[in-house]
């Protein structure tokens, strides 16, 4: 195994854990985030797992910095062969007091640097006819939940980018999917558990039970390692008609 995987936001939750199980399959890893430890989480998952592993905090609010950081996989990896978008955040507000700065952040962090990206990844991913497109969206990209409308749109916005990269996609051996995940424990959701339980009064674990976990039929948390197994299935060679869809982890909320 030769090939490389950028991961955008990939020094915190689901990205951290989609970096590990693609470095112990092989891959070469990009990490990339804002975290302060991102360098030495690179090097740490590259000396354990005996791969190469380069590491970006390119700023996702940053067209040009978004294409660098393309560039800089290319350079320090020898290539770009699979792009996981997977960095995102998320404010939560009635309509009538969202701030319009975190409108617009939650559209540039978690839809419009998937284009940025992808379309850096492109001509590369076009030359030598491989190319796996996997965007993290979320069961919010295919349903909505009063409050989140930024995050909302952004995900469905998400998941058409994924369809139309598909089709032009699809003479080249470029596949593009996304993944729409229920409810993960990771930092970002931590916040929101903390947030949640201040504004209703309630301790920790009602609001997951009567709040979070409410729409899901499974009433747990999506492991991360599921969704890294599932973005691995969909970056192998043989995956090339695997295309233009959406896969939901989300324990059966959708189902309803
Ligand atoms: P997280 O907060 O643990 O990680 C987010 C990552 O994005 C971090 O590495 C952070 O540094 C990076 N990031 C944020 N803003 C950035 C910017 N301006 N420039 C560069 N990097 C930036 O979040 P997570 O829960 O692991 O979420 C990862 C993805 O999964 C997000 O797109 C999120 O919407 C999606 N998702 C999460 C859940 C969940 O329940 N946690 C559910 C469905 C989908």
């Amino acid at each position: 195994m030769n090939k490389s995987v950028l991961i955008t936001g990939s020094t915190s939750g689901i990205g951290l854990g989609i970096a590990e199980v693609f470095a112990k399959n092989g891959y070469k890893i990009m990490l990339h985030g804002l975290e302060k430890n991102g360098a030495e989480l690179a090097s740490e998952i590259g000396k354990k797992y005996q791969v190469k592993t380069g590491y970006s905090n390119a700023n996702l609010l940053d067209s040009k910095a978004i294409t660098q950081l393309v560039e800089d996989t290319i350079i320090q990896l020898g290539s770009i062969d699979v792009l996981i978008n997977n960095a995102g955040i998320q404010y939560v507000s009635p309509i009538e007091d969202f701030p319009n700065e975190m409108y617009e952040k939650i559209i540039a962090i978690n839809m419009n640097a998937a284009f940025y990206a992808g379309k850096a990844a492109w001509k590369h991913m076009k030359e030598q006819k491989f190319g796996r497109i996997i965007n993290i969206s979320s069961v919010h990209g295919i349903r909505a939940s009063e409050f989140k409308l930024a995050y909302v749109t952004a995900k469905h916005g998400v998941v058409g980018m994924t369809k139309v990269m598909a089709l032009e996609g699809a003479p080249y051996n470029i596949t593009s999917n996304a993944i729409c995940p229920g409810y993960v424990k990771t930092p970002l959701v931590e916040n929101q558990i903390k947030d949640q339980a201040k504004a209703h009064h309630l301790s920790e674990e009602e609001v997951i039970d009567k709040i979070m976990l409410k729409k899901q039929a499974v009433k747990e948390f999506i492991p991360i390692e599921t969704i890294a197994e599932m973005a691995l299935l969909l970056a192998t060679d043989h995956a090339t008609t695997i295309t233009g869809t959406t896969f939901t982890l989300d324990g059966g909320w959708s189902a309803q």
